[in-house]
């Protein structure tokens, strides 16, 4: 994500000579390069605007250059916002307005005019802020000292939010089956998906892959066999079945990138004819090398699941469902059927294979792990609405197994909702959330928000605010809203 680049604009003029302009520019390329150190992107000072067409020559930049994903805003001194009109309606990107200022301070015993000035973000940020508020410009403005922490956090989330939209609109996804039959949740518009995420979704017939999977060499099988052997512990003696799925995993692998870089892969449990397992542990895996995964045909977590771990650097993240409560404490049990990530486990995983009472196939070979806990996670859901994609997002602590479950063989998590059980179930509930979900213990609340700001999608946050009441009135209101602009 490093090599992805932010450019940071300053806004100025010409008005106040070129004394004050050297400084503005001294001081915007000290405050990027702080900056840059703090941001899992990079950062670079592109120029000093003073004029319309300055302007348009640097949003023309910006939108050229492949690696740019965003820009960051600020105005130093005055910067009449006229001037910002024809650049702004050229940018592709996302913008973020740093409400800034050079100084933390106020220079008390020496402050005069000329220094006033010089350091007018007050001034300056309001008259760059209405234009951009009169364009309906749908920006992030982050407020604060450029090295204060709470700035710079938030700042990060936008940064990492704005690569994530650049990677969104690569993301392909490979689907060996259409929905589950009778599912509602997981259905949505393709269509709709790809002009507002940037997400192709391409179906294959499952014989395509067992063309693929029949082409794999048992050397291929013994190499990564030893990397099995590295990264878990084998406790099967049907090796047979755990060598069946690494042909899996390096059949699958080899089809995504040989058709054109697939990032997630879509399966089904009833549509695996040529297969004689469901592939768990092929898909466990893949999961931590970074593909995206959904189950049943559910091609929205699959293509969520791969910009999530991407912005979340492949650490845990993936696939989760939730699955049955402890009603006594509060608590959820998530799993599913083999296909969780061993991004999430606790302990060291163990490759197991055990009959799979769904599917009618032979045992198959699985990961199976405790889950990790977290203080902070979010469990993350995508659902068409009819007329909008609704990005749901809810605040969960992961916690420790209270207890052993010896007799459950996959990969799990146990979590807390936020704000509560009671209202956070039920305010999943109303916002139509599905069971299947992308969870991360890497990612936070205002990283997802970010991001489904900058997809221009509805997104509706279930954190510790949450109020059951003003929330089910923010999803009416919501109808009115997408009813009226689309
Ligand atoms: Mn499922």
């Amino acid at each position: 994500m490093k090599e992805k680049v932010v450019y940071w604009l300053t806004g100025s003029q010409t008005l106040y000579g070129d004394d004050v302009l050297a400084h503005v520019a001294q001081h915007s390329q000290e405050m990027a390069d702080y900056v840059n150190g703090k941001m899992p992107v990079t950062v670079k000072y592109l120029t000093t605007c003073k004029s319309s067409d300055e302007v348009i020559a640097a949003i023309k930049q910006v939108n050229a250059d492949e690696n740019c994903i965003g820009i960051i805003t600020w105005c130093h001194t005055f910067s009449p916002a006229k001037m910002w009109i024809k650049g702004l309606h050229m940018l592709q990107k996302p913008m973020c307005h740093f409400a800034t200022q050079y100084n933390e301070k106020l220079p008390y015993d020496t402050i005069d005019m000329d220094f006033m000035n010089e350091n007018q973000a007050a001034h300056g940020d309001r008259e760059f802020g209405y234009i951009v508020s009169r364009l309906r410009m749908d920006n992030k403005v982050v407020v604060g000292y450029y090295k204060d922490e709470e700035a710079l956090k938030e700042l990060a989330a936008w940064c990492k939010a704005a690569a994530g939209i650049a990677f969104s609109k690569t993301v392909k996804v490979c689907r060996f089956s259409d929905n589950m039959r009778d599912v509602a949740v997981t259905e949505g518009d393709k269509v709709e998906a790809h002009i507002n995420l940037g997400w192709q979704v391409d179906y294959y017939p499952i014989g395509d892959l067992v063309q693929y999977i029949e082409k794999v060499t048992e050397g291929e099988v013994d190499a990564l066999m030893a990397e099995y052997d590295k990264k878990y512990t084998m406790a099967t003696k049907n090796i047979a079945a755990v060598r069946e799925q690494a042909k899996y995993e390096i059949a699958m692998d080899r089809f995504c990138k040989e058709k054109g870089g697939y990032l997630g892969i879509v399966d089904h449990f009833g549509a695996l004819h040529g297969l004689n397992q469901l592939p768990g542990l092929a898909i466990q895996d893949l999961q931590s090398k970074g593909y995206g995964f959904g189950a049943e045909g559910d091609w929205k977590i699959a293509a969520l699941g791969a910009v999530m771990q991407y912005m979340a650097d492949q650490k845990g993240t993936g696939l989760m469902e939730d699955y049955t409560y402890d009603l006594k404490d509060g608590l959820c049990l998530g799993a599913h059927m083999l296909e969780v990530s061993p991004q999430f486990a606790a302990t060291k995983p163990e490759i197991q294979v055990h009959p799979l009472g769904i599917g009618g196939k032979s045992d198959p070979a699985r990961l199976v792990f405790e889950g990790i806990a977290a203080p902070e996670a979010v469990a993350v859901s995508m659902v068409d609405m009819g007329d909008r994609i609704r990005l749901i997002v809810q605040k969960i602590e992961l916690v420790k197994y209270p207890k052993k479950m010896p007799n459950l063989p996959v990969g799990g998590l146990m979590w807390k909702y936020q704000p509560n059980f009671k209202d956070g179930v039920a305010a999943w509930i109303y916002a139509g959330g599905a069971h299947h979900t992308v969870v991360s213990s890497v990612l936070t609340v205002e990283d997802m928000r970010s991001l489904g700001d900058m997809w221009g999608i509805e997104t509706v946050v279930i954190d510790e605010h949450t109020d059951i009441h003003e929330f089910k009135k923010q999803l009416t209101y919501s109808d009115i809203i997408y009813k009226s602009r689309f």
